[in-house]
């Protein structure tokens, strides 16, 4: 079905897990479309991860080329690991203890991965369980445990996330745990770090300094899910290289009536500060266990597209539902279809707006200047012959409805621009000082792989260096 349909621009971030990191089912979301692998370092170990990271490598040598996500856990309270999840009724009154559980609890007891849980849960509103499934009311703070009453029926199973909105988490927003995760991370040479519950643009430079500590120059995508960080939002985006609004716990933390309005503020600022802006979780939720979305679910994806944002995410959608593949193509579809109902042309205007901070204002112009070429003549493609990725990423920024092809230098460059709007990146050799040589190779790699055709009208954009100079081209050239 898919097939049939035009290029999709929005990228498409699969969370890997059970029921997906194979070699055999990545490459089957790859085929499917998928363009970042989410690791969610909430589940599993180190060997649990490696191992997912292996397949995804073993797919990309087959000429793929997935980025990897590592998603820390964070400054989280989270849910024991239990052999049966617990049956919670409406009225029930139920113990929560950072204490191992013996089995002859009196009451229905949770056993929660946090310390200090009863002390920090003074100043909350509530406990919401699993991004809203149940809510629960305080009754009782006494030493290490709280006593809630359960305003809902139904299951807590292991690890499920457990929000005080209205409370401070007195975690540092970067535990032990999630240092020796990054470590991971960079020995695995993973593509982007996505940290969760930041809650200040310190955080995001607390973690660069580590990177380039280890000289890692993976990008950052910050996580927003805590009133923190949207207070703060500003310089978290300056700070970062990509924004994720993850509206799973950030709806548990803030009233979940506040998220559609958050999240179209944040779109709004990345689109102005030229950053890659992601919209994740429940955006197929009930796919988990059906093979087709809900109607919300589809209003909801075309919103994202039509707000465009540059990638939308699955996560139990793919880690661990009945249906990822049917999840996956259902998200392409409805991205494909939906994606072109606003006219653009008023975007690329904005696009030009003094205020697009981030990127330099020649290579802007630039990158206006061919968007509106390529729209205005209607062109197959826009070429864009971009070192480490920037000018690509300009030109994205304009939202043209015209497919962008990047070519970089190296693999990593080209990687990092998989979650980047309506790019899809190759990776050439740059030609010393001969900026024409370069293009003429990118056209030659498209004609070879099928994606450039004799007849085709491009518009392309190079800013690379001759002798000593940076010579910014636009050209328009017809394949022959
Ligand atoms: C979210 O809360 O929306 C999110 C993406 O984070 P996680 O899946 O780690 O809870």
């Amino acid at each position: 079905m898919s097939s049939a349909l035009p290029f999709r621009f929005t990228k498409i971030i699969a969370t890997l897990g059970p029921a997906t990191n194979s070699v055999e089912k990545i490459e089957e979301l790859a085929n499917l479309g998928i363009n970042v692998c989410r690791m969610n370092f909430s589940h599993g170990d180190h060997a649990f991860h490696g191992q997912t990271i292996k397949n995804v490598k073993a797919v990309n040598k087959k000429g793929h080329s997935l980025a990897l996500m590592l998603d820390t856990k964070g400054p989280e309270v989270r849910t024991g690991d239990v052999k049966e999840p617990l049956v919670i009724t409406k009225g029930d009154l139920v113990t929560f203890t950072p204490r191992d559980l013996t089995g002859k609890e009196k009451s229905k007891t949770v056993k929660v991965n946090y310390d200090f849980f009863a002390r920090d849960a003074k100043n909350a509103r509530c406990i919401i369980i699993d991004n809203g499934s149940i809510e629960m009311t305080l009754v009782k703070i006494e030493k290490d445990t709280v006593i809630a009453k359960a305003l809902d029926g139904g299951k807590i199973g292991s690890r499920r996330h457990v929000n005080l909105p209205g409370a401070y988490i007195s975690l540092p927003s970067f535990t032990d745990k999630d240092w020796k995760d990054i470590k991971f991370g960079i020995d695995q040479n993973v593509d982007f770090f996505a940290p969760s519950f930041v809650r200040s643009g310190d955080d995001i430079r607390e973690l660069k300094e580590f990177l380039k500590k280890h000289k890692c120059d993976a990008h950052i995508m910050a996580k927003i899910e805590t009133p923190q960080a949207v207070t703060n939002i500003d310089d978290i985006i300056t700070e970062s290289d990509a924004i994720m609004v993850a509206r799973g716990d950030l709806g548990s933390e803030v009233p979940f009536e506040d998220v559609p309005g958050i999240q179209d503020d944040i779109v709004r600022k990345c689109r102005k500060a030229g950053k890659p802006v992601l919209v994740a979780t429940q955006m197929l939720e009930s796919m988990i266990l059906n093979p087709t979305p809900t109607r919300a679910e589809v209003t909801d994806i075309a919103y994202a597209a039509k707000s465009q944002a540059d990638c939308t995410m699955l996560s139990g959608e793919t880690a661990n539902g009945m249906y990822p593949m049917k999840a996956v193509a259902a998200m392409d579809t409805v991205l494909r279809k939906c994606e072109r109902i606003e006219p653009t042309y008023d975007l690329l205007i904005d696009a030009s707006d003094d205020e697009t901070k981030d990127i330099d204002l020649p290579r802007r112009e630039q990158a206006l200047s061919a968007s509106v070429l390529a729209t205005k003549l209607d062109a197959d493609a826009i070429v864009v012959i971009s070192k480490h990725g920037k000018t690509a990423l300009a030109v994205s920024n304009c939202r043209p409805l015209v497919h962008i092809h990047a070519f970089t230098e190296t693999e990593d460059s080209q990687r990092r621009l998989s979650l980047v709007w309506g790019v899809s990146a190759h990776c050439i050799k740059f030609s010393d000082n001969n900026p024409d040589k370069t293009i003429a190779d990118a056209i030659a790699r498209g004609k070879k792989e099928g994606f450039f055709k004799k007849g085709q009208r491009i518009v392309a954009v190079s800013d690379i260096r001759s002798a000593d100079e940076r010579v910014s081209t636009i050209q328009i050239r017809t394949i022959v």
